[in-house]
């Protein structure tokens, strides 16, 4: 499992390795054939900036080869915004008093009606809070048995589950999945997340695992930009990555790398990441890894995701709503988080066609696989 191997690596020391990467050592990455975590420290460290026109040039080729002038779109569902954690960054925390939401068949029905008439959408991501009691596995069957005639790819954005509830699901239509650790940061982790499910930092981070072993095809990975030096845990994250391909080489893989967004828990990010520093990242991630998606959602605001749709992006939501029922039939409950681009899908698709980038709805059916 991945948090033994996760062990091997002690936080502060890597944090210095990043910090001591000098320009030689960003040469060497930029001409590897196969990187290794090293080569990554070295993209993401601040030695590499002097690099950028370089690394965007190299990671516009890479993705050009690989996903060729295309952009997958998706859209998020949310279904319910109940839950019984308390991320301190987070609107939804179950001390933030409001009231909770969990859609029923019908409505879940209506919100993917909804969604339809905003764009030939294909790829939905169905997003909940964690509630197991109330929001557990059976719901999410019974949501995805719902969602199954509109979409042709479901991803869920939920709690972490057991390898058997992943397999059950994946038999129930599920294609993907996304988890984001958030931060790999295990000895601060409980101070983000100080109660509740996702306070087990070893049950989250071995999620991975469980959906490797039950045949997930596609496993989506993140930390939330705001918590913690950036650079070492992005640098996990890339180690995490390197584990799972090893051990789960069948699988698909995706990563985001999302920048903490005002919300309702008035949580102030302890690190602010510049746009410069964002697309280094993105740069580094395709040149370490040039077969992995590279998703961007709507908290980037409109002109940086234009900007970096044609340099290793690979994925992005569009027309999102972070409120459960938020399409059709609850207009005005309260958002996960405040949304940057709020550009119709049609507006996404039109400036992305004027970038050269075919936007494609779907590229990928179970009948194929
Ligand atoms: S981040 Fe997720 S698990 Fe944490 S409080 Fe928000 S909805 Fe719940």
């Amino acid at each position: 499992m991945f948090s033994d191997e996760l062990l091997k690596y002690d936080w502060d020391e890597t944090t210095a390795r990043i910090m001591s990467m000098t320009s030689s050592d960003v040469e060497r990455a930029l001409s590897a054939e196969h990187l290794t975590d090293r080569d990554f420290m070295a993209l993401v460290s601040p030695a590499a900036t002097p690099y950028l026109e370089i690394m965007a040039r190299k990671s516009r080729m890479i993705t050009e080869q690989r996903f060729g002038k295309t952009m997958q779109l998706f859209i998020p569902m949310y279904i319910t915004n109940s839950c019984t954690n308390s991320c301190v960054y987070c609107g939804f925390n179950c001390h933030n008093k409001f009231h909770r939401v969990i859609l029923t068949p019908e409505q879940i029905k209506q919100e993917c009606e909804a969604i339809k008439q905003l764009g030939p959408f294909e790829n939905l991501l169905i997003v909940t809070g964690e509630n197991p009691a109330k929001a557990g596995t059976d719901y999410l069957e019974e949501a995805l048995r719902v969602c199954r005639p509109y979409f042709s790819n479901l991803t869920i954005e939920v709690m972490p589950l057991s390898t058997e509830d992943y397999a059950r699901l994946t038999h129930s239509g599920l294609n993907g999945v996304i988890c984001f650790q958030e931060t790999y940061n295990r000895k601060n982790y409980k101070k983000y997340h100080p109660a509740g499910m996702k306070s087990d930092f070893e049950w989250r981070c071995n999620g991975f695992d469980r959906m490797g072993m039950a045949g997930v095809h596609k496993i989506g990975m993140g930390v939330l930009i705001g918590l913690e030096d950036w650079r070492t845990d992005v640098t996990m994250m890339a180690r995490h990555l390197l584990y799972l391909r090893q051990n789960y080489w069948r699988t698909k893989y995706s990563v985001n790398f999302p920048r903490m967004r005002p919300s309702e828990s008035g949580f102030q990010p302890n690190v602010v990441m510049s746009d410069r520093e964002l697309a280094q990242l993105t740069f580094a991630f395709r040149i370490f890894d040039p077969d992995v998606d590279i998703s961007y959602s709507t908290r980037e605001n409109h002109k940086f995701r234009n900007n970096m749709a044609t340099l290793g992006v690979t994925t992005m939501s569009a027309g999102s709503k972070v409120d459960p029922g938020g399409y059709a039939t609850y207009t005005d409950s309260l958002e996960q988080f405040t949304i940057s681009d709020d550009a119709s899908p049609a507006k996404v698709v039109e400036d992305l066609k004027a970038l050269g980038r075919e936007p494609v709805w779907k590229d990928w059916d179970r009948a194929f696989d």
